[in-house]
């Protein structure tokens, strides 16, 4: 488990993980944080989408196990996405701040 601060591979420069001023980018096999200011504005749209596409498969999963709640159906929804236990062990990464904070770097670069 990463602790609480790693390495930008763009610039070389510690970033502390639990401000919203880094993401995860994949480059090629692996995935490794960057500064949100030193990926590039491809990058950043790419991490909006690959947010929005795994919120959208979240709430997706959600919606096939209600409204029943199976016991079955909540086991397997854990399996994927991990138990209150193991998600209240991690910092909650709120990805509408994260978005946010992707959304005003675009602007801030206008986006071009
Ligand atoms: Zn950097």
């Amino acid at each position: 488990m990463p602790g609480d601060s790693a390495t930008c591979i763009i610039c070389g420069n510690e970033l502390n993980l639990s401000e919203m001023k880094s993401v995860l980018l994949k480059k090629g096999d692996c995935t490794r944080f960057v500064h949100i200011t030193c990926a590039t504005s491809d990058e950043l749209k790419k991490c909006i989408i690959d947010i929005a596409t795994q919120e959208k498969e979240y709430y997706e999963d959600l919606m096939k196990i209600s409204p029943e709640f199976k016991v079955e159906s909540i086991r397997q929804f854990e399996e994927k996405y991990g138990t209150f236990n193991e998600l209240s062990d991690y910092v909650p990464s709120d990805s509408e701040i994260l978005i946010a904070a992707l959304l005003h770097e675009l602007q801030k670069r206008g986006n071009h």
